[in-house]
């Protein structure tokens, strides 16, 4: 077998660094466009650049958007007296579907974890802080996977907050300990909502 193109090696490095995709289907993904109409990849290179271009974090919630401030921050229907707070862009999106939460989100953007060197102030908790000690937030649920980094960050925030008179409920262990929300099924996730308890 002769030596790879070099071209060809980095497009498949690049899709492999992607999560959820392995060495074998970052090679197929890459084979898939090479062979296919320049329009296929070109739409993609596209959608890619437009999406980093166009798309921001929320200036309240941290959510993804196209605005300075995001749909559900901006929808006056929800109640702002309660928020849940997620680690990402992809659990907000598991509970939206499930239309169960109608108040606001706060995406922390990452769970804490000395070892990996993700510390307090590494995710998006000044903010939180401030938010709930300026609104009248009377609810804070706790939306966050029940692992050891889950429960770290969960009990920082109850500790931070403890003096606040808010009401701290954390999602049921519905949900496998260690178990990713974004990996739950939808009625054991709806579940573990509807029975959340206080921290
Ligand atoms: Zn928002």
């Amino acid at each position: 077998m002769g030596k790879q193109s070099e071209i060809l090696q980095n497009l498949i490095d690049s899709f492999a660094k992607l999560p959820g995709i392995g060495k074998k289907s970052a090679r197929r993904i890459s084979y898939y466009l090479i062979n296919s109409d320049t329009k296929v990849s070109n739409k993609l290179a596209e959608a890619v650049t437009e999406a980093k271009k166009k798309l921001g974090l929320c200036r309240i919630c941290h959510n993804l958007t196209e605005n300075e401030i995001c749909e559900i921050c901006s929808d006056g229907m929800r109640d702002s007296s309660s928020i849940l707070i997620v680690e990402n862009f992809s659990d907000l999106y598991m509970f939206e579907k499930l239309n169960v939460h109608k108040g606001l989100y706060h995406v922390v953007g990452g769970l804490i974890s000395p070892l990996d060197g993700i510390v307090p102030s590494s995710l998006n908790l000044s903010s939180l802080f401030l938010r709930v000690h300026e609104k009248k937030v009377r609810e804070l649920i706790i939306g966050l996977n029940h692992s050891v980094e889950g429960d770290t960050t969960a009990l920082y925030i109850s500790e931070k907050l403890k003096d606040s008179g808010i009401n701290i409920t954390r999602l049921a262990t519905g949900i496998p300990i260690g178990g990713e929300i974004e990996f739950t099924d939808e009625i054991t996730l709806k579940q573990a909502f509807m029975e959340r308890r206080n921290f």
